[in-house]
């Protein structure tokens, strides 16, 4: 039977889920990245946004974290937005590298053979795609002023932890020249690097992550908001790049344990759409090895199971208003 779902019963989920995953305590902060290590590790909220704009919160769902890897899913939409889906493909791609999220032997594997806007490679490739093309403030206010529309509230970069990153950010600064030497970045490779060390560094907050990915499920239309953000055409497109690669290295395991195509980051914060139903997103700062969060990670996972959100499900939940699509 197809699960309906409304207000009631995704309060009624992300409240269990709250509850029973408050005082798991597996995990570390990151903290390649100094700030990160700092950020309080009690931290711990669940919001779900749905179609008709609601959001619904438990727990710290007010506190602006460092976005991180989440921030790749906005970018790559805006990339995919100026030019088109075809366009990304054919100069990032959408293959998992099927190594860690800032492989460097992923590019030297793959050399001229794209990879993915959701790794490092491909982020600092789409930051370097977006108009216009060598004007770095035009370009950042392209990138902020997009989250904020997705997000239907604006973003603030934390000046410390963007500094943080940018005094260590090293490994990335290889990827953006390697990039170079393969012909795979398309603004100057300092310009891109350092536009993707500020989207990493944004502020969100849960509720935010929610609203975005409700965007992202009503696609492109922010329920909060009512405006378009961008084209319907692209949600399969960037849900797809998400369902691909969005728990780094242990993305086969989340998408089979779950089927809720989501987008996770070393700041501890989780972003999953269920398209045409709900967004929703967690946070919680303590990783497990991989990067994601253990705590935002069970708290989904158990929602998604309770409300059948998995997306491969032929019978995954639809929302209470949807009538005709039960027959
Ligand atoms: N800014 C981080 C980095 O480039 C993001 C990593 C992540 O969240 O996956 O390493």
């Amino acid at each position: 039977m197809i699960r309906k779902i409304d207000a009631h019963t995704v309060r009624e989920a992300v409240e269990e889920a709250y509850l029973h995953c408050k005082e798991e305590s597996g995990g570390r902060n990151a903290d390649y990245i100094p700030y990160l290590a700092g950020v309080p590790a009690h931290l711990f909220g669940i919001a779900a946004c749905l179609p008709d704009g609601s959001v619904i919160t438990a727990g710290d769902t007010e506190y602006a974290f460092g976005i991180e890897s989440v921030s790749k899913v906005p970018t790559a939409l805006l990339a995919m937005e100026q030019y088109s889906a075809g366009q990304l493909l054919h100069k990032i791609g959408a293959d998992a590298t099927g190594l860690p999220f800032n492989s460097i032997m992923a590019i030297l594997l793959e050399r001229d053979h794209p990879s993915t806007p959701l790794v490092n490679a491909g982020a600092i490739a789409a930051c370097s795609m977006i108009r216009p093309t060598g004007d770095a403030d035009a370009k950042w206010a392209a990138i902020r002023g997009f989250i904020g529309e997705l997000a239907g509230s604006e973003v603030e970069v934390i000046d410390e932890l963007y500094r943080s990153e940018s005094a260590t950010n090293f490994n990335n600064r290889s990827i953006a020249w390697l990039l170079r030497n393969y012909g795979r970045i398309y603004d100057d490779p300092e310009l891109s690097l350092d536009l993707y060390t500020r989207q990493c560094s944004l502020g969100v907050t849960a509720r935010q992550l929610a609203v975005a990915a409700a965007t992202i499920a009503g696609s492109g239309v922010n329920p909060t908001t009512r405006r378009r953000v961008f084209k319907a055409e692209l949600t399969p497109k960037i849900t797809a790049l998400m369902a691909t690669v969005g728990f780094y290295e242990h993305t086969g395991d989340w998408l089979f344990t779950t089927g809720l195509p989501a987008k996770s980051g070393v700041g501890g914060g989780i972003m999953g759409v269920v398209p045409g139903v709900l967004g929703i997103a967690s946070f919680a700062p303590p990783l497990d090895g991989a990067g994601n969060s253990v705590k935002a990670q069970k708290a989904l996972a158990r929602i998604a199971a309770r409300l059948d959100l998995g997306v491969f499900h032929p019978t995954h939940c639809i929302p209470a208003s949807a009538e005709a699509a039960t027959v």
